[in-house]
């Protein structure tokens, strides 16, 4: 099953794809960029500053991370499409993450920015 992209995230994913391909931080590249840093900024509004994980386990923590559900690195064509974002608190998406697990607690992560 295809996914029908409009044709602004089909100009997204491209942009985001040849960003990947061309600068030495590969995909994070896009996290530096100010349509993420605006997007990023609409989104922990719109869950009002809440981790949304945490949320829906009843509880409330200040999120300071906008996580990807379909990963960026697979899905660039949503990396700015607001069903696709979800804010996070920092454990919860270290969770999501497991690979970011090992590494230390103030390592750069790169959807912090
Ligand atoms: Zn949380
Ligand atoms: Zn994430």
């Amino acid at each position: 099953m295809n996914i029908q992209y409009t044709e602004e995230q089909l100009q997204t994913g491209k942009q985001i794809r040849q960003m990947a391909e061309t600068s030495p931080y590969k995909y994070k590249a896009f996290y530096k960029t100010p349509e993420w840093e605006r997007k990023r900024r609409e989104i922990l509004k719109r869950d009002h500053n809440a981790c949304q994980e945490c949320k829906r386990k009843g509880k409330y923590r200040k999120a300071d991370t906008v996580h990807h559900k379909k990963h960026l690195k697979d899905w660039p064509e949503l990396a700015l499409t607001d069903s696709n974002l979800e804010s996070l608190c920092r454990d919860c998406h270290e969770e999501i993450h497991p690979e970011r697990h090992k590494r230390k607690k103030d390592f750069w992560t790169p959807e912090r920015w």
